[in-house]
């Protein structure tokens, strides 16, 4: 069989993980169509266009990690890495307007390291120096009970002082996991603390963090679409797919919820964590998949793009609040990072991770909120007029992983021939991010390719 013949290719899911799968296959030559259940492409990463101010914001500020190697990957492949800067720091911003620059590089990493951090003082930076050289020790030759126990209880455990978490560490961990430290288990941060540590040593550069300067449908679609249409990728718009056919152990194809079939020499899935279920019945052992859908529960972000009568001071691109509610919350200057005039309206994009309580409100209390939050720390928001302001609650943005979950995200490869999955939720270095997407990507394309490469019906393996 000659090396990646070209079959036809089924992905299922138009976010970052099915987008990146069909690119890929479509490289190496695959014929593909990609079957999307919403009228559009991107997933839970979608720019939103906003009539009143004539702006296109996004569903939510994306972050970036310097370690998001798939990710980069994938710009690459459709063309948009430009848009991505990494400018090295972040400020910390008190209440009242103090602000501390913040980056783990050079003179800012050592006094972190040595506990230098705002709010700890006295002792506590002595504490704080032993408990992270302990939480390092412990990341990088994981005691047997870390998935026992949540990040709450571990950095108690460690005697890792209040002042610190409030600092840095439940920061750091909500930033990573996704959810609060009482919630995620200890090994998900120290996983990515090890992965970190690891890419920042192969490539000898310190870790950093990121932000696209135009919005995610430029991003992440438009130079995906091209390379569809330069390939022949057939992109089909609500295209729901209700289950993955499967006969005698090979795939053959989906149907759509409306009874259509279409048929397929290979499959990936790609859909969320919580539109898994129903859709694997077919394959063997999709009994301890949907055990694990059922453990990774959905975490709310919700977001508000702000457009204000004037500027608030914000001295960085982004800016995260000391001493928040137990909630990761971070303001961005959208118009700085994108290069933007700010002539009719100054933008500011908030963000509430783990936001349980406030997706529950109102959009003018969520608004009323944020607002009394922006006065809180920056006095030239104390008489700021709310021009126009957007919200968008995301009641499942990432998923919680808890203690006891280590080991239950399934892998790209099933048992059935010509079927991967992929998706942020599928076993990956990362957790519930755009790079976990990419890299699940990565691997579930390399399944579909090994199997014509090995010119027989077994799977390939993952790719480490
Ligand atoms: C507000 C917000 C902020 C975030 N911030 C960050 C961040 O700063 N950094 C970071 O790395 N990550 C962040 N994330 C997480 C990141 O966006 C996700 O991890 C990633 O986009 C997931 O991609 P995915 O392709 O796995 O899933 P999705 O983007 O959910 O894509 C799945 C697609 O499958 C489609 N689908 C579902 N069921 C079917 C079906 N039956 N048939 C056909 N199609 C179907 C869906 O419509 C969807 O388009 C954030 C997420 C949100 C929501």
């Amino acid at each position: 069989m000659p090396e990646n013949r070209r079959r036809h290719c089924v992905v299922v899911g138009g976010g970052l993980a099915g987008l990146a799968s069909a690119v890929w296959l479509a490289e190496a030559g695959q014929q593909v169509t990609l079957l999307e259940r919403r009228g559009s492409l991107g997933g839970r990463t979608i720019a939103m266009p906003v009539a009143a101010v004539d702006d296109v914001p996004d569903n939510g500020q994306h972050v970036f990690a310097s370690g998001y190697e798939h990710l980069m990957r994938y710009l690459d492949s459709v063309g948009t890495r430009e848009h991505v800067s990494f400018p090295g720091h972040m400020t910390m911003r008190m209440p009242g307007g103090a602000t501390r620059v913040s980056s783990f590089a050079g003179v800012s990493g050592l006094r972190t390291a040595i506990g230098d951090l705002p709010g700890v003082t006295g002792v506590d930076r002595l504490r704080t120096a032993r408990a992270q050289a302990t939480l390092i020790r412990q990341a990088l030759r994981q005691p047997a009970w870390l998935d026992d126990i949540t990040a709450d209880e571990w950095f108690r455990r460690i005697g890792l002082p209040q002042s610190a978490r409030d600092a840095l560490w439940d920061g750091i961990v909500i930033g990573l996991t996704g959810d609060k430290p009482d919630i995620s288990s200890a090994k998900v941060p120290a996983d990515l603390l090890v992965t970190g540590i690891r890419r920042a040593r192969a490539t000898r550069t310190p870790i950093s963090i990121g932000y696209p300067t135009v919005d995610l449908d430029t991003l992440f679609i438009d130079g995906a679409q091209k390379v569809f249409a330069d390939n022949g990728v057939d992109v089909r718009h609500r295209a729901v797919v209700s289950s993955i056919d499967v006969a005698d152990g090979v795939v053959t194809g989906v149907t759509l919820s409306d009874g259509e079939k279409v048929t397929a020499d290979a499959v990936i899935c790609a859909v969320p964590v919580w539109s898994v279920k129903g859709l694997l019945d077919q394959v063997p052992g999709h009994e301890a998949i949907y055990a694990a859908v059922d453990q990774l529960t959905p975490v709310p972000i919700v977001s508000v793009n702000l457009y204000l009568d004037r500027s608030i001071g914000m001295s960085d691109w982004g800016e995260i609040l000391y001493g928040g509610e137990g909630v990761l919350e971070q303001v961005w200057d959208r118009q700085r990072m994108h290069g933007r005039s700010a002539e009719q309206h100054h933008l500011y994009s908030t963000t509430v991770s783990a936001a349980y309580d406030l997706t529950r409100k109102s959009n003018a209390e969520i608004t009323d909120i944020q607002m009394a939050m922006l006065r809180k720390y920056f006095p030239d928001a104390t008489d700021a007029e709310v021009i126009h302001s957007h919200v968008v609650r995301m009641p499942k943005s990432t998923f919680a992983q808890r203690p006891g979950t280590a080991g239950i995200r399934p892998e790209q490869r099933t048992a059935v021939a010509g079927l991967a999955l992929a998706g942020d939720w599928t076993r990956t270095d990362w957790t519930t991010t755009m790079e976990g997407a990419c890299q699940s990507a990565a691997r579930a394309v390399e399944v579909i390719l090994a199997r014509d490469r090995s010119g027989t019906r077994e799977q390939g393996a993952p790719t480490p």
